[in-house]
């Protein structure tokens, strides 16, 4: 646990009891500071009750004599409008802050590497993480990836902190300071919290804010928003930039030709991989991800060996087009996290060859999945469950041949039977939901881990059946 040892005998109103929120709030008690904590959820404020957390009045919260407020990133601050206490706070001249922001006040002297962008985030953070680890070098983990960052380990000047930043940790950690910084790419997301696009857009640029010249930025440049970020920012001449591109070579960068890495960043061209080989790195997606991890570690100087033997080595995260197993010649892909049209293009994107036993369904986003058209040909069958079921089937009709299922039980079960049935040559059960898993499930890994459960439990009934 890192202990934020400045705000020692300090009043910090922390607003938002979460996972991250509890961790702020038990480093801050352990370095004496005096914690007054609200979550506007009544469980949340019992849970933290029992960790030993105090709650405060909000009512009675005396401003003028409160140091800081700790803000978890789900509670908005500006848009759509800003949580009654933030904005009591701020007519009081005090700023939201982040868990994050708390880390990089701690002064630990280790080197940071922050990844932002709009996909691929969880996956170029994992894969850098694991790079590192792979060629012997201490890092740690957290941001918006698993662990809150107060709980991981004090690292010293060896060690480095690979963070995954979403927009809103990046609008209220104004001391972070990447040694690099990673920026992916940006597509229309969660504009209601950023007033639009260019809202948006000023959040992830917040990265690289505080950059140095010695430090670096691998920029993905293959939307019109990061293309255009990156001639500003050659114009400007400020940060240290390397381009990376999955669509077109660059005179200068890192690019993918052919599903082969290439590195110019000395002009040389030199090919390093053949990121088709790479098996839990599927698609084109995630040779973007790939690519900005090996420009990213090629800047600090790790050796192009160590960071090839990482990529192969990299184990894939769960619930991103997960191949849970094979049964019966049928492969199991369980892409949960694909929570909208988009995500779930790249998924069917990759199973292009194979017949598809396709499970979709939940809480829809804005315009459903016509934008999934293109793919509607190569579906054998859908299987459909969860509240979009009637949307989704009206989409369907006359295109794709489907069968309403209601629950994702019952689309696993008649999606594995139809699947051994047609015995086609090659097939993939695949849970690509394009939808907020809200309706029926806690969250995207719960829904993930009842899709493992099921085929776990297809793999024990074929044990019976064989034995
Ligand atoms: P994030 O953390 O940004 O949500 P993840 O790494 O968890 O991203 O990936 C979530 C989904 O987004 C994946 O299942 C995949 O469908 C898609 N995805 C991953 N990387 C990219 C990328 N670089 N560009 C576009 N889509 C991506």
């Amino acid at each position: 646990m890192i202990e934020p040892h400045m705000y020692a005998q300090k009043n910090v109103v922390v607003l938002g009891l979460g996972r991250s929120g509890k961790s702020v709030a038990q480093s801050l008690q352990k370095a004496g500071a005096c914690v007054l904590a609200w979550d506007d959820v009544e469980n949340a404020r019992e849970s933290a009750l029992e960790s030993g957390i105090p709650i405060c009045d909000p009512e009675a919260l005396d401003w003028s004599k409160i140091h800081a407020l700790i803000l978890s990133p789900g509670i908005p601050h500006l848009y759509p409008a800003p949580h009654p206490l933030v904005a009591i706070a701020r007519g009081h001249g005090i700023a939201p802050i982040s868990d994050i922001e708390l880390l990089f006040q701690s002064g630990t002297g280790a080197f940071f590497v922050g990844i932002t962008g709009t996909n691929g985030k969880s996956t170029t953070t994992a894969l850098i993480h694991h790079i590192l680890n792979s060629a012997s070098r201490q890092a740690e983990i957290g941001g918006n990836f698993g662990i809150p960052v107060l709980d991981l380990k004090p690292l010293g000047s060896q060690g480095t902190y690979v963070l995954e930043m979403s927009s809103y940790q990046l609008e209220i950690s104004p001391s972070q300071h990447f040694g690099v910084s990673v920026f992916l790419n940006l597509a229309p997301d969660h504009l209601d919290r950023h007033g639009g696009i260019r809202g948006y857009l000023e959040a992830k640029k917040k990265i690289y804010e505080n950059s140095t010249p010695e430090d670096v930025l691998v920029l993905g440049v293959d939307d019109p928003y990061t293309d255009e970020l990156y001639c500003d920012l050659l114009k400007e001449g400020r940060v240290k930039v390397i381009p990376v591109s999955v669509h077109k070579s660059l005179s200068s960068g890192v690019y993918v030709e052919d599903g082969f890495l290439i590195d110019n960043c000395e002009g040389l061209k030199k090919s390093i991989v053949n990121l088709k080989d790479l098996k839990t790195l599927k698609g084109v997606h995630n040779w973007q991800n790939a690519a900005c991890a090996y420009a990213a570690l090629k800047s600090q100087g790790l050796l192009v060996g160590e960071i090839i033997s990482g990529l192969q080595s990299f184990p894939g995260l769960a619930h991103r087009q997960e191949r849970i197993a094979e049964v019966n010649g049928v492969i199991f892909v369980n892409d949960s996290k694909a929570t909208n049209a988009e995500a779930t293009s790249k998924a069917l994107d990759c199973y292009q060859d194979l017949a598809i036993y396709w499970l979709l369904g939940g809480r829809a986003k804005e315009g459903g999945i016509e934008s999934l058209a293109s793919y509607f040909p190569q579906i054998e069958h859908a299987f459909l469950f969860g509240e979009s079921s009637s949307s989704f089937a009206l989409t369907l009709e006359g295109r794709v041949s489907f069968t309403q299922c209601g629950d994702l039980s019952t689309a696993f079960e008649k999606a594995s039977r139809q699947a051994k049935e047609d015995k086609k040559k090659a097939s993939v059960v695949l849970l690509s939901p394009a939808c907020a898993s809200f309706d029926q499930f806690r969250d995207f890994e719960a829904r993930g881990e009842a899709f493992r459960t099921l085929v776990q439990n297809l793999i024990k009934e074929e044990h019976v059946k064989v034995a």
